[in-house]
């Protein structure tokens, strides 16, 4: 039960972090380090008990402490999320390295999801350094995900990468711009860290969900066939599903 607790309040921790990464890495030349915290209306520095994840938020009546003005839910919203992820990873996989590896890519998936809400980006400071480290991560820690027990390997990795990469770069130029690089580099970094299968499966969840949703758009709010959406947040459900149920969907398939 403590490590329940402890799982989910260090989920709360990163979740915070992961708020300032994506209130910054989409801003050209501002580091995600300094300056600390502070409230985007009035510019005024957050002090700690501002602070602490999801808590403050409640305390405060999701208002600004000094001037009073609306904070955005994203942001108890991502602690939240993240923190769930973080307790739902320790009761799939245990206390093991390759949980910890699939909590930072979890993570890696709710920046992706809100920054590509937010500025239709998905920024390569975290595909290309999440593709490196799937191809380093699959030798050593991360393990096949539909055979137990065994390691991904350098062999699955790059066999994933390239299933990825290669088929959002086939729609890219079939689309004609319609797809960005953005997401070729994503579902290569998730091919590199989950296999081909679970990339595979990914994507047909991903374009299942969001056709779903262009659909019901259409029918619902009457928006055009034109309308952009942004694919990011898709992709990232369907790979946080292939990575929780991978194995338990190839396996009902197969058969
Ligand atoms: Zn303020």
């Amino acid at each position: 039960m403590q490590l329940y607790i402890l799982i989910a309040a260090f989920g709360l921790i990163v979740g915070s972090f992961l708020n300032v990464c994506i209130y910054r890495l989409p801003q050209e030349g501002m580091s995600i380090v300094f300056p600390p915290s502070a409230c985007p209306s009035c510019g005024k520095a957050l002090r700690p008990w501002h602070n602490i994840p999801v808590i403050s938020y409640i305390a405060l009546g999701g208002r600004c402490a000094y001037c009073k003005s609306r904070i955005s839910l994203r942001y108890p919203t991502v602690e939240a999320l993240n923190a769930c992820l973080y307790v739902l990873i320790y009761m799939k996989f245990g206390l093991s390295a390759y949980s910890i590896y699939y909590m930072m890519f979890l993570s890696a998936l709710i920046v992706i999801t809100f920054i590509d809400i937010a500025h239709q980006i998905i920024p390569d400071v975290i595909s290309l350094p999440g593709i490196v480290l799937g191809l380093i991560g699959s030798i050593f820690i991360l393990p096949e995900p539909h055979v137990y027990g065994r390691l991904l390997g350098i062999v699955g990795s790059l066999t994933g990468l390239l299933t990825g990469g290669l088929i959002f770069y086939v729609i890219a130029v079939a689309s004609r711009g319609g797809m960005g690089g953005g997401d070729i580099k994503f579902m290569a970094m998730t091919g590199a860290t989950l296999g081909w299968k679970s990339v595979l499966l990914t994507i047909f969840i991903g374009s299942f969900a969001g056709s779903m949703y262009g659909l019901s758009l259409m029918v619902f709010k009457g928006k055009g066939r034109k309308t952009k959406i942004p694919f990011g947040p898709f992709l990232a459900l369907g790979a946080a599903v292939s990575l929780f149920y991978g194995r338990e969907i190839v396996v009902f398939y197969l058969k």
